[in-house]
């Protein structure tokens, strides 16, 4: 810790230096708080440029500094998921209702798995 806090201080330039010639990086609590609301402190030096998020130590969150340190906004597109492309040709609503229709299928053994099948062959209708 100590070596550490030396090398810092070398590195930074700046030092503080006590009557036994230890020299000691000026330092600063910056304060987090994770979206489950644990808040913690971290020990930096002055001379740190301080990040806007942290992980939290207690559940490894992505918590906030409590100093209204802004993120950087990174100029990147959204990520699109599975998901948000499957939403963009239907509605949740059909979304269930194609579901729905699949799981009777299923269910009635017209679909799926051969194993499945064979279990309730004799229980498939002829109109189907
Ligand atoms: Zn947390």
């Amino acid at each position: 810790m100590a070596e550490r806090t030396l090398r810092g201080a070398r590195l930074g330039g700046q030092s503080f230096e006590d009557e036994r010639g230890i020299e000691f990086a000026a330092r600063q609590q910056v304060g987090y708080r994770c979206p489950q609301g644990h808040d913690f402190e971290i020990t930096m030096s002055v001379e740190a440029e301080v990040p806007a998020v942290w992980e939290c130590p207690r559940c490894g969150a992505e918590a906030e500094s409590t100093a209204g340190i802004e993120r950087e906004i990174k100029a990147e597109k959204p990520v699109r998921t599975h998901w948000d492309m499957l939403l963009e040709r239907r509605s949740e609503k059909e979304l269930e209702d194609i579901l729905k229709e699949r799981l009777e299928l299923l269910r009635g053994g017209e679909i799926g798995p051969a194993h499945l099948h064979r279990a309730t062959q004799k229980k498939r209708r002829a109109s189907a």
